[in-house]
């Protein structure tokens, strides 16, 4: 589950609500949209109203993804959602329960006032416990995992010394001993925040235009200049894309990521490869000798076995598809997985559409992949009464899974 931020306007100071998910701070107030960007994992603080008193922040690491898992027979998956205490001391709370989903918190600042003590703990250490008690109900071996959509971040509980003991700033209920040697302690305190957010203003770098984007979105486009643009290093680099444009009004876009992909230990460079190795029951074309391999997979968020199922069949699909470089005018479904994270995904997609998985997944391990390129497409769809459906490809998506998707 997801948790609330409160976090005021860069502009001009007013109060602004962000849920977990969003990446963009629309401002109710100036209207002026700022970009939300860190190179490392986003650090927030649990408030608290204690006054008067010296805080120790004590950082705990979060993650909230899907872990896919590649058997000889079948791609198993499981959402994570956990929080554990970053760093190797015994006294405090090892998790901090419901409290991130009971309040809402802060982004941590220069303005915060305390010490905080430094995160040890890593995100694969923290994962494989959690990793373990998932692949224990596997019982079958496990050739290749991944992790896709993750959300990593540090969330701090503030604490204070009172009377020997330190206590929760936030219940106001000790939590644990005062330790003998606070010396250790302070070795691993650091006394100014460790991190800040960057605020990034949403203009074209090519135009200077508002660049449009949602609140969840990853990637924002210039209506004036018809391009995309993706947060990376501090700025703002341009995204490879094209559209199937479509003249009906009553269409509604969907964006994927398109991967030209070069296999190695299991060899795919062209469309033909893929199909002969993974053993379709279609016959080989002659023109798929030509076809670079690419790999699909949906550019939102979306449950995991709609995730497998959407990046499969686009996959399988092939189409030569006609597309410009410029923005559909109709309704567009915001980019809500980066490419990074579809690029997780590349040898998932091949376990599960391969049809001899037995002969193919254990070859996975020693089997790397190159990505010579990646292209955001979006593509047109129509909407029935459940379902949005592919022009070209027919594939059909859930809307309610597609509308609950942008909340994962
Ligand atoms: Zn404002
Ligand atoms: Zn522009």
């Amino acid at each position: 589950m997801g948790f609330l931020v409160k976090q005021e306007c860069p502009q001009c100071g007013g109060p602004v609500e962000l849920k977990e998910t969003d990446h963009i701070l629309q401002c109710p107030y100036c209207n002026v949209k700022s970009f939300l960007f860190s190179s490392e994992p986003f650090r927030f603080v649990l408030p608290h109203d204690t006054k008067n008193k010296e805080i120790l922040y004590v950082p705990y690491l979060r993650f909230r993804g899907v872990c896919y898992a590649c058997l000889a027979r079948s791609v198993r998956y499981r959402i994570l959602d956990i929080t554990r205490l970053a760093l190797p001391l015994k006294r405090f709370p090892i998790s901090l329960g419901l409290r991130p989903q009971a309040m809402k918190m802060r982004f941590l600042s220069y303005a915060t006032e305390g010490s905080f003590l430094k995160c040890f703990l890593n995100t694969s250490e923290m994962l494989i416990k959690t990793e373990k008690q998932f692949f224990a109900t596997i019982r079958e071996d496990i050739y290749h995992k991944a992790y896709v959509g993750e959300a990593i971040n540090l969330i701090y509980l503030p604490l204070y010394f009172e009377k020997g003991a330190l206590f929760d700033a936030i219940t106001q209920r000790p939590v644990a001993r005062l330790p003998r040697d606070r010396e250790k302690f302070s070795s691993v305190t650091e006394n100014v925040p460790p991190w800040q957010l960057t605020f990034l203003a949403t203009l074209c770098p090519g135009c200077g235009w508002n660049m449009e984007g949602e609140k969840d979105s990853v990637v924002l486009t210039c209506p004036n200049c018809e391009t995309a643009w993706e947060a990376k290093s501090g700025g703002f680099v341009s995204v490879d894309f094209f559209s199937v444009l479509n003249d009906d009004p009553d269409l509604t876009y969907l964006p994927f990521w398109k991967m030209s992909v070069r296999t190695e230990g299991i060899n795919i460079n062209t469309f033909a490869d893929f199909m002969e190795i993974t053993n379709q029951p279609r016959v080989v074309q002659k023109s798929w000798h030509h076809k670079d391999m690419a790999f699909w997979a949906p550019a939102f968020k979306i449950r995991p076995k709609l995730f497998l199922a959407i990046s499969r069949y686009l996959t399988l699909a092939y189409e030569d598809f006609e597309g410009q470089r410029m923005l559909p005018d109709q309704l567009r479904h915001p980019v809500t997985l980066p490419v990074a994270e579809a690029i997780q995904a590349i040898k998932v997609t091949l376990a599960d559409a391969t049809v001899n998985k037995k002969d193919i997944v254990p070859r996975l391990p020693e089997t790397s992949t190159a990505v010579k390129s990646a292209t955001l497409v979006y593509l047109p769809f129509r909407k029935t009464g459940h379902d949005m459906i592919q022009i070209q490809t027919g594939l059909a998506i859930n809307r309610k899974s597609l509308e609950f998707g942008r909340y994962l």
